[in-house]
């Protein structure tokens, strides 16, 4: 039915603040702060900024980085330098407060080592790459764009209370987050040669987020990520993982990654979309084994786009800079629908491109040890897992009040349940029948649906917050904080997931321990 597809322009966000490029891990850490400013130099200079609107985005506050992160996690980021960090860590001691958690022996490290020092401006760089994906998730909600990308974002590794893998805060949780006030089901996909381990963790019990990774496994960072590994309580089947092995080239990996991704379009319809577009999955990576040209991993980001829904396209891991940036441009320009030309524009870092001058990134003649028989068997055991998938899960329609906002009305509710109850009100929006669905994506105009129903709920969520401010005052407690400060009460994730695992459930704290991450399996979960 080609003929019936009319090809959709979509209005494209892109956030960049100029000051993320001036961080610095070290020298000789392999993160690089500085390709990001190299990818805006090219994309400027490819006139990419003429075709979508450049936002800056405002800094991520710490009480909406506690959204995901604890107080205390997230305070000693705000405090920590490179001078205080070897004794705030050896002493266990966060913003003057002594943590169980933090005991001698204990398996938590807040930050390890090497891989995620102390470096000037931690906690500002934190702030910039978290903002610009909440403000791309907003920015979605509010039906202003169709796509949002924040290159500074996708930093996958980062944990509700520890950093990991060069990631301290966990922009992408905190945008799904603000996804899901708006999104019965959000869809998130990841690239990176790296599992997404923080994330798939941090939606590991519910079914109102479907993580799918492609990475190298196993013996390789962070070490999670197996095909059996799908997701416990209600969340079970909705974490999709599949395990490569070293040298996969384009060819191989849309093999698998195009079924994948359809089937779980199919059967689980998201709302909406997060892409993290980790570049070390690119040949010739510095850490990375992978052996993908530019337009190999370009093509997943133009096949999910294909699909027309809401999304966000974050960055992640890359460590050869230069390929990171021809790779992000080239991503980006593919995000606008514009064809960028094989000789690179004059720009801030040509010197960083010699001697070729190319925006291409080919494969290498690395072997490929990704069998057809292997990705087969793995293909294979990962659909059986999506076939337990029910069809748009959680689309039954709950009992709820007419007046969404009459939970302002008990002021002696607790003000977190009460934006919980109230984003359930997005939620409980009418589904459409599995027909309309089918016909939707066959024209390919879920988009515009999308956009009539997110510019309705951002009407409502206005009227929310007035209506919460009004009754906040009329109710202001504070809480004691793991630094002593009085905070006012915050929606909090684990008042999302109540919505899934019921009330009285509450997340219990998940070891971190590489490898073997062990879940508790406390009946209060249940
Ligand atoms: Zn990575």
């Amino acid at each position: 039915m080609a003929t019936g597809l009319k090809k959709l322009k979509s209005k494209v966000a892109y956030y960049y603040d100029p000051d993320v490029g001036n961080y610095s891990y070290g020298f000789g850490h392999p993160m690089k702060p500085h390709r990001m400013r190299m990818v805006h130099n090219l994309v400027v200079n490819y006139e990419l900024d003429k075709k979508m609107q450049i936002l800056k985005p405002p800094r991520a506050s710490p009480e909406e980085m506690t959204r995901f992160h604890t107080d205390e996690y997230i305070d000693f980021l705000k405090h920590v330098t490179p001078e205080t960090a070897a004794d705030l860590t050896r002493n266990h001691e966060i913003c003057g407060f002594s943590t169980p958690r933090l005991a001698p022996n204990s398996p938590y490290k807040v930050l390890s080592g090497e891989d995620c020092p102390s470096f000037e401006g931690l906690f500002e760089f934190c702030s910039i790459s978290a903002g610009g994906s909440i403000a791309a998730a907003n920015r979605l909600t509010s039906g202003e764009s169709d796509i949002a990308v924040n290159w500074a974002g996708g930093l996958h590794h980062a944990k509700k209370r520890e950093a990991s893998g060069f990631c301290y805060v966990n922009d992408i949780v905190l945008s799904i987050i603000e996804l899901l006030r708006y999104h019965q089901r959000v869809l998130y996909i990841d690239i990176d040669i790296h599992h997404g381990d923080g994330v798939e963790e941090a939606f590991y019990t519910t079914d109102r987020v479907l993580t799918c990774s492609f990475h190298k496994y196993p013996d390789y960072f962070p070490g999670t990520g197996s095909t059996d590994d799908t997701g416990m309580y209600k969340g079970k089947s909705y974490s999709i993982n599949f395990p490569l092995r070293d040298g996969i080239d384009d060819e191989s990996y849309q093999s698998v990654f195009k079924p994948t991704i359809q089937r779980i379009m199919d059967y689980y319809r998201p709302g909406a979309v997060v892409l993290q577009c980790g570049a070390d999955s690119l040949a010739g990576d510095k850490l990375g084994v992978f052996n993908l040209s530019m337009k190999g991993h370009a093509e997943c980001v133009e096949f999910v786009k294909g699909f027309n829904l809401p999304m966000i396209v974050l960055g992640g891991g890359g460590y050869a800079v230069r390929n990171v940036s021809r790779t992000w441009t080239y991503e980006t320009g593919l995000l606008v629908d514009k064809e960028l030309e094989e000789d690179l524009p004059f720009n801030d870092y040509l010197d960083y491109y010699g001697p070729r001058y190319k925006l291409d990134v080919p494969e290498t003649n690395m072997e490929n040890h990704n069998t057809r028989e292997y990705l087969q068997d793995i293909q294979q055991k990962v659909f059986d897992h999506l076939n337990n998938l029910p069809f748009a899960p959680s689309a039954q329609m709950r009992q709820v009040p007419n007046d969404p906002w009459e939970y302002s009305d008990h002021s002696d509710e607790d003000l977190d349940d009460k934006i919980s109850k109230a984003a359930n009100q997005y939620y409980e929006e009418p589904e459409m029948e599995e027909d309309d669905y089918q016909s939707a994506y066959k024209n390919r105009s879920v988009r515009l649906n999308g956009r009539n129903r997110t510019q309705n709920l951002q009407r409502q969520k206005r009227r929310f917050f007035q209506s919460a401010q009004t009754s906040g005052a009329d109710q202001q407690h504070t809480h004691h904080s793991g630094c002593g400060h009085s905070h006012a009460p915050k929606p909090q994730l684990d008042d999302l997931l109540k919505l899934v695992v019921g009330p009285s459930a509450k997340r219990k704290p998940i070891s971190h321990t590489p490898q073997s991450r062990l879940y508790d399996n406390s009946p209060e979960y249940l």
